[in-house]
């Protein structure tokens, strides 16, 4: 099959179409006009076969989870997405219709969710499948959420229960199923928390690399410490079954949840709640200023080592 029906056939017709784009696939570039008074906030994210998902991942959740973490890390600078350009990678026994059309289904189904449009790409041969999507999303001037606006005193929230795909991982790793594997395939940008929390949150940042690490670079970046209550931070009943110290290396050091981490002042955390009565945030602990991060369990401080996901499975 040659490159050019490969694109025509599966790329071109699989997502939301905007008024906003001038020109999408066909030409060198795509064109789009930019609305008014926003900011281009852009980002790229590149998944290998056999790291970023294991190996029997099913192409649908391939080419959905490729997106999901992009817009992910639009959701986490409070952004709208826009759009996608989308690089693969393909080894020869994947350039077939079978797993482009599987595949594409994955990349249509997350792009219709939150209307987002495929416009351009790239597609060449290799011996691994590796995909690079780049997402491009627009935010209110100067409304971006950025890392280093965490204060002395701010509550630190997630969005959602944590450490679930990391679990699925495992379980998986260890040829068993695992009634959370929807959570490490299927993860879901929190778009529309990211959206809310403009105005209100401090700083924020998407649970990609396990909380302790992604937390890391809030801290780092704002030049600030955190305490922790580990038994704050929600989780599912799957997890609850495991002993402290397993459930806690999901929770803390385990990677690809794609919640919202984020810190904002007591009293916006109050306004928050009382315009968005709707949307669930959970306090899990506070910005301090001594450097570094402690750990309490039922109010009592015990040690806990951050590694992080590792991405060299
Ligand atoms: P060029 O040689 O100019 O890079 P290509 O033949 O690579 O052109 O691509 C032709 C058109 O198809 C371009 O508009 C490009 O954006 C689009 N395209 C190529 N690969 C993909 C892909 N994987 N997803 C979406 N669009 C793609
Ligand atoms: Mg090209």
């Amino acid at each position: 099959m040659s490159e050019f029906s490969l694109i025509y056939q599966h790329f071109q017709n699989a997502t939301t179409k905007h008024d906003s784009t001038i020109l999408g696939i066909g030409d060198d570039c795509a064109i789009s006009s930019v609305p008014p008074n926003s900011e281009l906030v852009s980002c790229v994210d590149t998944l290998v076969a056999g790291r970023h998902f294991p190996v029997g991942t099913s192409a649908y959740a391939i080419g959905f989870k490729a997106v999901a973490v992009n817009l992910s890390d639009l959701a986490s600078m409070g952004a709208t997405p826009y759009a996608i350009l989308l690089g693969v990678s393909l080894p020869k026994e994947l350039a077939n219709d079978t797993f482009l059309a599987e595949f594409m289904r994955g990349v249509g189904d997350i792009c219709h969710q939150f209307g987002v449009e495929l416009i351009g790409g790239d597609t060449t041969g290799a011996p691994v499948l590796t995909l690079s999507v780049t997402a491009l999303g627009f935010v209110p001037k100067g409304l971006a959420i950025k890392r280093d606006g965490a204060k002395v005193g701010d509550v630190l929230c997630v969005g959602g229960q944590i450490g679930l795909a990391s679990a699925a991982l495992q379980e998986i790793l260890q040829g068993k199923k695992s009634p959370l594997q929807s959570a490490l395939d299927l993860p879901q940008p929190q778009m529309a928390l990211g959206q809310a929390l403009c105005g209100y949150a401090s700083a924020m940042i998407d649970i990609s690399d396990g909380l302790g690490q992604d937390l890391g670079h809030i801290l780092t970046a704002s030049g600030v410490g955190a305490v922790i209550e580990l038994d704050k931070i929600p989780t599912h009943d799957e997890l609850n079954q495991l002993p402290f110290e397993q459930k806690y290396q999901h929770i803390i050091n385990g990677g690809d949840d794609y919640q919202l981490l984020f810190t904002i002042s007591p009293n916006k955390l109050a306004d928050f709640q009382k315009n968005y009565p709707n949307i669930s945030v959970y306090p899990i602990g506070k910005i301090m200023k001594k450097a570094g991060v402690q750990f309490l369990q039922n109010a009592q401080a015990i040690d806990f080592k951050i590694t992080g996901y590792q991405h060299f499975l």
